[in-house]
């Protein structure tokens, strides 16, 4: 792409050397070309996972190492059997959790793709939004303000446009861009105004430039070099379980050696007694669970995408269960954003409309009766400046030639609202456009409540057309259109124009004031822009319906019994989202609303003090979002915001939970955020705090099981030592339960539906411990019962004269079968009785081939001769099924016991 000076270059020049087109852009193919001629449009990043890296990372775990070497020295004594069995083993589990590791990176890699920054270009004449990485070089890209920029540009048409370089150039203070060609020599970067660069933002206005750069061609490429991106994806609960693991190691290590050191003094063979004791170590150290967590939220977010949630940050999954307030926007979020404009104030009349959606067929109503509103010249004038100051565009969808009287809007609703409400009276905006050229804009942004547009006709006429929320229009108002006349804008009329204003709000309608101004060339030279927004002449106002979208009410009230606050947040007028906020019941008799205005003039004691009470903030712009976001958290809440423009970028990152929309949010509002919402739909977040409950509860469920199981075989090893018994479990047998027998089933829990309606409950405390709420005791206790249970057995079958080998056989079926009956009692909070064991198909699978693997293992010829074990008779099997639903039945029975005396008591 060489080292030209592009700034130098002109429009015409720029597009022929990319051979591309100024309107329509590269053709489809020709791109498609180009991605294979430049590759991706990326910046290099430090090295992936290999899979092979992944897969020797399984024996990488100390332990492991440990139990290898010991295999080695048994292997080296002519313990051949044992030795390749255990290596047989280590290989399965290794194989096992590679696999579950493997996916579960690759599920997450593949949700990193999806909220990949996107780009919109027009190829083939059309506007798509394609992932930033397959922009090339001549690409025509749009530019919107809340974009990222995907490549380096040359621009070529700017609205306005102010960019903010400081990922580039260090200097934060954004800069006004420019088409015009610069023909200075060595211009650095910050200089450079009419491109824009890889990487940097667009704060305000809309542009479009010719792609001359990409990937580690662009300036940012080249300053970065190789970017190393160590995102950190570890979430708090598998730092802390990383942390308690260290501690376990130690315990487990403890103990073993206490195992290992009773045996020898009990006159067991130093050399069994060494590999049992490894083996008890690798099965007993709790080293895997990260790695599960790993898994199990993987899969997490995979059925969150399911529900339109994209998870950008892992550990997000954790604390969406903690979300004690929801902040959300109305429009497009609580509301379908479908606007339609059903009543009109003009001219000092009222006049209604009528028609749905987006189809330009309605009628215009005087009280009752019908009237024509283009023959009326006031009224007509309105309808054209609310088409004029517009970027939307009203279409029809076509079906090969014919028509299908299927109407949609590009750009948006609140624009699009208006372009169908003149087409009503058969003003069209091409026809408009034949007659007026546009010469400079500020498009609508939520700060200024307002969008400007100049335009110029044949004959050098130049208006001024304006509209936005009511107040601030009236401010800039110096005239009004009354009965086709032009007459001052005095206080009576501003109050009465307010309450119309008021009136339509109260009924929920979205309000726009519509104005314009003749410009007198002398008047041109005086100021620019902003300034020109003054001595405005109203024309009308504009009130349209945003009907709430269907289920949200449903979700509203749903996440209000799971404990969660829904506030709302809006740019519109204080009765409008009053009126919405009733409708939805996110807004209760004694709720408070307040307005940026009252926020403005609080301290922040006085609005901590009342934070917990207000339920609404209107005309809000969302720079202020920010404070709502510090004030509820000062009062320990966890917050969960919404937004979609760059304005709201600050407080989506502040917030705890910060939420960006798929289809309506800035590239800046989706980089900043936690989740992202592919429907920008409100039922998503409510659907999304509900899986992240789950997935926590599911997590404390498989450590729940894997512990208990964990402390069972540590100590039935321990007491039978004490106890001066032999051993009931043989090494490699250790090693099978841990390894081999549990892994399925604890995965299976990982998958469970969550108990009874968790959306009863109120959310967890975010400080909250794994093992709070009886977790810890359910561990120690279940466990203990384990162990006993499996030493009872082994203890009657020898006091019944069985061989040791019967004995160890049926120890460690006991066990085996414990544990599996044990990881349903898992799946309750309460007890055993509480869940319909046949609920969880994947669990009940997964312990059926358990079962087979140890029915296999204990029958199986050449198995038992591996693994010691004997042939069982029926009578065995219903001691051991006996003694292993001992530890399950038992408490469970415990537990409806105290229950029962509990209420009792009551
Ligand atoms: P949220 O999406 O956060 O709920 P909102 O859509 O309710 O916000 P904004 O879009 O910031 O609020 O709009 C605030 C006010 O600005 C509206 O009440 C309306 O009067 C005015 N407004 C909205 N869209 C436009 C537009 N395209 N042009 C001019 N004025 C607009």
């Amino acid at each position: 792409m060489g080292n030209k000076k592009w700034y130098q270059l002109d429009e015409e020049e720029v597009v022929k050397e990319w051979k591309s087109d100024p309107v329509k852009g590269l053709t489809k193919k020709e791109a498609e070309k180009r991605l294979i001629r430049y590759g991706p449009n990326k910046l290099q990043e430090g090295e992936e996972i290999s899979p092979l890296k992944l897969l020797l990372a399984q024996f990488q775990d100390f332990m492991v190492l440990v139990l290898l070497g010991a295999t080695l020295i048994s292997g080296l004594m002519g313990e051949y059997v044992d030795a390749i069995a255990i290596i047989a083993i280590v290989l399965i589990n290794a194989i096992l959790g590679f696999i579950q590791e493997y996916r579960a990176e690759q599920s997450l890699a593949a949700l990193k793709e999806l909220s990949a920054p996107q780009a919109m270009v027009i190829r083939d004449g059309e506007m798509m939004k394609i992932p930033a990485s397959q922009v090339v070089p001549g690409d025509l890209v749009r530019l919107e303000s809340g974009d990222r920029v995907a490549a380096d540009l040359r621009l070529l048409d700017v609205q306005g446009v102010k960019m903010e370089e400081s990922a580039l150039t260090g200097e934060s203070v954004p800069v006004e861009k420019v088409k015009a060609t610069i023909p200075d020599e060595d211009l650095p970067l910050g200089d450079q105004g009419n491109m824009a660069f890889m990487g940097t933002l667009v704060v305000q206005g809309t542009g479009r430039g010719i792609v001359v750069a990409t990937g580690m061609e662009t300036e940012m490429g080249k300053i970065a070099g190789l970017l190393h991106h160590a995102e950190e994806t570890k979430t708090p609960l598998q730092y802390r379980l990383e942390q308690m693991g260290k501690v376990l190691v130690w315990l487990a290590i403890a103990l073993t050696i206490l195992v290992m050191g009773l045996g020898i003094w009990n006159g067991n063979d130093p050399q069994e007694m060494f590999l049992t004791g490894v083996s008890l170590a690798v099965a007993a150290i709790p080293e895997g669970l990260p790695t599960i967590v790993t898994i199990v939220l993987a899969l997490g977010v995979q059925r969150m995408l399911k529900k339109n949630a994209i998870v950008r940050k892992l550990p997000s999954v954790e604390t969406l269960g903690c979300t004690t307030v929801i902040c959300t926007d109305k429009t497009g979020t609580l509301t379908q954003n479908k606007m339609t404009v059903t009543k009109i104030f003009a001219n000092g009349e009222e006049w209604s409309v009528s028609g749905s959606g987006y189809e330009p067929r309605g009628e215009f109503y005087l009280g009752n009766t019908k009237k024509d509103p283009s023959v009326i010249p006031s009224l007509k004038n309105f309808l054209e400046v609310g088409v004029l100051c517009n970027n939307a565009t009203l279409y029809e969808r076509k079906e090969g030639k014919g028509r299908t009287g299927d109407w949609s809007i590009h750009g948006d609703p609140t624009e699009g609202a208006l372009l169908v409400l003149a087409a009503k009276a058969g003003i069209w905006k091409r026809d408009l456009e034949n007659v007026w050229v546009k010469e400079w804009e500020i498009p609508f942004d939520s700060e200024r409540k307002r969008m400007s547009v100049l335009f110029r006709n044949r004959e050098g006429k130049r208006i001024l057309v304006v509209k936005g929320a009511v107040e601030e229009l009236l401010e800039r108002s110096s005239s009004v259109i009354l009965h086709d006349r032009i007459l001052p804008f005095e206080r009576v009329r501003k109050e009465e124009w307010l309450r119309k204003n008021e009136d339509m709000a109260r009924e929920g309608l979205r309000v726009l004031a519509i104005a314009y101004k003749e410009m007198e060339e002398g008047r041109m030279e005086k100021g620019k822009g902003e300034e020109w927004e003054e001595g405005l002449t109203c024309l009308g106002l504009a009130g349209m319906i945003d009907p709430p979208r269907e289920e949200v009410k449903d979700s509203i009230r749903i996440s209000q019994q799971a404990g969660m606050k829904v506030v709302m947040i809006t740019g519109d007028h204080r009765l409008t989202a009053e009126a919405i906020g009733k409708q939805l019941g996110i807004l209760p008799e004694n709720g408070l609303t307040v307005t940026e205005s009252e926020l403005y003039n609080m301290s922040d004691e006085e609005f901590g003090e009342k934070v917990e009470e207000i339920y609404v903030y209107a005309r809000v712009s969302p720079s202020h979002k920010l404070k709502i976001v510090q004030a509820l958290q000062a009062k320990g809440h966890v917050v969960a915001m919404t937004g979609d423009g760059v304005n709201d970028a600050p407080a989506i990152k502040a917030a705890d939970i910060g939420i960006s929309m798929g289809m309506s949010g800035t590239e800046v509002a989706k980089e900043a955020s936690d989740l992202i919402l592919t429907d920008d739909h409100f039922s998503s977040i409510e659907a999304a705090v509900e899986e992240g409950r789950g997935i926590y509860d599911n997590i404390r469920k498989f450590i729940r099981f894997l512990l208990a199981s964990n402390v069972g075989e540590i100590l039935v090893m321990l007491f039978a030592m004490m106890m001066a018994l032999p051993t009931p479990l043989l090494p490699l047998q250790i090693l099978w339960v841990n390894l081999v027998t549990d892994g399925l089933p604890a995965l299976a829990l990982g998958l469970d539906k969550p108990e009874g309606d968790m959306m009863k409950e109120p959310p967890r405390n975010p400080k909250e411990n794994i093992f709070a709420r009886g977790l810890g005791w359910k561990i120690i206790s279940r466990g203990t019962l384990i162990g006993l249970s499996t030493l009872g057995a082994f203890l009657l079958a020898l006091n019944q004269g069985a061989t040791l080998l019967t004995a160890q056989t049926i120890a460690f079926s006991t066990l085996v079968m414990a544990q599996l009956i044990h990881v349903f009692d898992c799946r309750s909070d309460r007890s055993i009785f509480h869940r319909n064991p046949l609920e969880n198909k994947a669990l009940v699978a997964a312990v059926l081939s358990s079962i087979l693997l140890l029915v296999g293992v204990i029958y199986w010829g050449p198995a038992q001769r591996i693994f010691d074990t004997v042939s069982l008779t029926y009578t065995d099997w219903l001691w051991i099924l006996l003694f292993a639903a001992v530890p399950s039945f038992l408490s469970g029975v415990l537990h409806l016991f105290f229950v029962g005396v509990k209420k009792g008591r009551k």
